[in-house]
C-alpha cells in the first residue's frame, strides 16, 4: 500500500487601511497601514487556515470562525490556526509540507520571512523543511500593487498516519 496524501489550496485578502497594526504570519510588521478585518486581519494564516481545512475536506475558515461572532473580534491568525491544527491532529493525517505565496507591493517582507515560518513551524509542530513562504510585489498592477490590499495564497500537503 502506497501513502496516501491529501492537498489542499488557500488563497485570502485584506484591504489595508490606517489605524491598524499589521500582522502577517503571526508577525507584527511595522508600516503605517495593517489589514482591515473582524480578526487581526493576518492574510497568510487564513491563506493557510483555509488549506487545511480545504486538505481535510472541513470547509473553510469563515465556517468554522465566523466573521459575524463576537468571540472572534481582533482574534489572531496564529491563534486560528492552532484551533485548525487541533482538526488536522484529530485527522489521522499529518502536515507533510507547506507552501505559501505573500504578494505585497509594500512593505518588503523578506526581513520577516523566517520569523513567519517559525511561527508556522512552531504551531503546526512541523520541521523549518516542511514550511515555505514566498514573498513577492505585484508588479504595481491592480489593488494589490497599489497597495490597497495584502493578498496570501497557501497550498498544503497532508499525508496519512498522524
Ligand atoms: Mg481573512
Amino acid at each position: 500500500m502506497g501513502k496516501e496524501y491529501k492537498a489542499g489550496i488557500g488563497y485570502d485578502i485584506h484591504r489595508l487601511v490606517e489605524g491598524r497594526k499589521l500582522f502577517l504570519g503571526g508577525v507584527e510588521i511595522p508600516f503605517p497601514l495593517g489589514l482591515l478585518g473582524h480578526s487581526d486581519g493576518d492574510a497568510l494564516m487564513h491563506a493557510l487556515c483555509d488549506a487545511l481545512l480545504g486538505a481535510l475536506a472541513l470547509g473553510d475558515i469563515g465556517e468554522h470562525f465566523p466573521d459575524t461572532d463576537p468571540q472572534y473580534k481582533g482574534i489572531a491568525g496564529s491563534l486560528l490556526l492552532k484551533r485548525v491544527k487541533t482538526l488536522v491532529d484529530r485527522s489521522g493525517y499529518k502536515i507533510n509540507n507547506i507552501d505559501i505565496v505573500i504578494i505585497a507591493q509594500e512593505p518588503a517582507l523578506t526581513p520577516f520571512k523566517k520569523q513567519m515560518k517559525e511561527n508556522i513551524c512552531g504551531i503546526l509542530g512541523i520541521e523549518h523543511d516542511r514550511a515555505n513562504i514566498k514573498a513577492k510585489t505585484n508588479e504595481g498592477l491592480g489593488a494589490v500593487g497599489n497597495k490597497e490590499a495584502i493578498a496570501a495564497y497557501a497550498l498544503v500537503s497532508l499525508v496519512k498516519g498522524g
